[in-house]
């Protein structure tokens, strides 16, 4: 037997979704025909818009003729597409980012994983609670974070995001190389400001740290105060990573496609203590890894920037933003302490008995078959919060809020 890398040993299963689908599972079992809503949706119900099914048919086209046919593409994705995003998701908006800073993947999980190949083994982590699991994963696969006691590792510092600070993260308490953030958030569904943000890319210049800025539900954001790019905010090109998704935004989560933006200043310490470009060093680790993502997808995604594209990104977008909207606000109604639902399609809501999670979910679903997510299952932070989404459809958003209301009258 090889020896195994034994850091995935230290990895605890990743339970919640499996157990949300048992729980899940069992009570339809005792319950034949109980018609359940599914408000614990973290995947995108509308289907890709004709603009990209259309482009996409006509790159099958050409890959099947043999004066058209594409082999291997450039690693860093297509310059059609690479163009597209530096001109209509960074310049159109006063932001200077070129398409050599622009690198084309297969997903923003995928990279946010990557990333951890470029930084050093022994650099400190700093990461928000609440938060995707991947940013904790992917660093303790990677050897970085210490030993686990009682939910948190000793080589990670938690930027603890509690109903006290709005769910926005705290500076860190303690030095931290390497900083997640994610806005607007997974799970709490809130928003950073620009202050905030600021404040952020201040502390990386002071203390030499990285930020990654995971932005997947940027086209979400539409308070024009509040900022979609890390690279609004001035100097963050000097220390900031972001990753984006077409996911959430443009029904791609089946497709995998989506990128990463590493600025020409952005700089690392050498051996030799002298900088050295992260632009380079991910373009050396992309072009050893990666093959780059399919063309057809890439064509599907620059279809994306076209009029008819942004018409139905924006239409989609809204869609779920209306639902989320109406989660938020019939909550907020009823008297229930909520976050998100604003500039984002996550609703993040605290149990009005004051119970743990794992209890407050339960009963979502026996009095209202409503499925969540228990916000526990995000980090210690989310102990006593369930998260909804904004993804169902919108008669069944009515219909699960409706029950919603029924269950707080009930109860009262
Ligand atoms: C969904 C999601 C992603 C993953 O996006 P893919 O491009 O589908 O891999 C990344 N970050 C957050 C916070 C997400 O919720």
């Amino acid at each position: 037997m090889i020896k195994i890398n034994q850091n995935f040993q230290l990895l605890s299963d990743s339970y919640l979704f499996s157990k949300v689908a048992q729980t899940l599972r069992e009570y339809k079992d005792k319950n034949p025909g109980a018609d359940i809503i599914r408000m614990d949706i973290g995947d995108v119900t509308l289907p890709l818009p004709a603009t990209v099914r259309d482009a996409m048919h006509s790159a099958v086209d050409e890959m099947g003729d043999a004066s058209t046919f594409r082999g291997y593409g450039p690693e860093q994705g297509y310059l059609f597409l690479r163009d597209a995003i530096s001109e209509h998701d960074y310049k159109s908006r006063g932001i200077d980012i070129s398409p050599d800073e622009i690198f084309i993947s297969d997903g923003a999980k995928s990279d946010l994983g990557n990333l951890s190949d470029i930084y050093a083994p022994d650099c400190m982590i700093a990461t928000i609670d609440p938060g995707y699991p991947v940013f904790t994963d992917t660093n303790v696969m990677a050897g970085r974070a210490g030993v686990e006691t009682n939910g948190r590792w000793s080589n990670i510092e938690y930027l603890d995001c509690k109903a006290e600070n709005n769910f926005l993260p705290p500076l860190p308490n303690r030095h931290a190389d390497v900083i997640y953030l994610c806005s607007p958030c997974n799970p709490t569904g809130t928003v950073m400001t620009r202050n905030s943000l600021a404040e952020f890319v201040d502390y990386a210049h002071k203390n030499s740290s990285l930020i990654i800025f995971d932005s997947a539900y940027e086209a979400y954001v539409t308070d024009p105060s509040l900022p979609g790019s890390i690279y609004e905010i001035e100097g963050a090109k000097e220390v900031a990573i972001e990753v984006r998704s077409y996911s959430k935004t443009a029904g791609f989560t089946g497709m995998r496609c989506g990128y990463t933006v590493v600025p020409e200043q952005l700089m690392g310490k050498g051996a030799n203590g002298l900088p050295v470009s992260l632009r380079q060093m991910w373009n050396r680790r992309q072009s050893t890894k990666f093959n780059g993502a399919s063309y057809i997808i890439q064509r599907g995604a620059a279809a994306l920037y076209t009029p008819e594209g942004k018409r139905a990104v924006r239409e989609n977008v809204d869609y779920y933003l209306a639902n989320a909207r109406l989660i938020r606000d019939t909550l907020l109604n009823l008297g229930y302490e909520t976050y998100g639902g604003e500039n984002s399609p996550y609703i993040w809501i605290k149990s009005d008995k004051g119970e743990d999670s794992w209890t407050f979910f339960r009963r979502m679903l026996h009095q209202c078959r409503i499925s969540s997510t228990p916000g526990v299952g995000f980090g210690l932070n989310g102990e006593g919060y369930i998260r909804l989404t904004g993804f169902n459809s919108s008669s069944n958003t009515r219909e699960g809020l409706r029950r919603i209301a029924e269950m707080k009258i009930n109860n009262e």
